[in-house]
């Protein structure tokens, strides 16, 4: 695994904002991975002039039912019928009945 390069930083920001950004117009701006393909841990934004992190995301599991570990369909809902999660989205709340 690559190792990671410190976020660049301006005064009191970090670079995912207007003034950071602001910062790398006209630099070579590249998106890459941690990890190992299809799934890596992290992907980030990256500057390659300056060598830092622009923006990055570490990898959440949303293909699963936080309910029952069901693979969930491609509109969000869980393919178990059995499931609660099979008419509902991961994020609503509701009454078990
Ligand atoms: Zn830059
Ligand atoms: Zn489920």
């Amino acid at each position: 695994m690559t190792k990671r390069k410190p976020k660049c930083i301006s005064g009191e920001q970090v670079s995912g904002s207007y003034s950071g950004l602001l910062d790398h117009i006209g630099h070579n701006v590249v998106c890459v991975c941690y990890g190992d393909m299809p799934e890596p841990a992290n992907v980030a934004i990256e500057c390659e002039d300056c060598g830092c992190v622009l923006v990055d995301f570490n990898y959440v599991d949303e293909t699963a039912c936080q309910k029952c570990g069901s693979k969930l369909r491609r509109n969000g809902k869980c393919s178990d019928q059995t499931c609660p999660y099979s008419d509902r989205q991961q994020h609503e709340t509701f009454t078990e009945g």
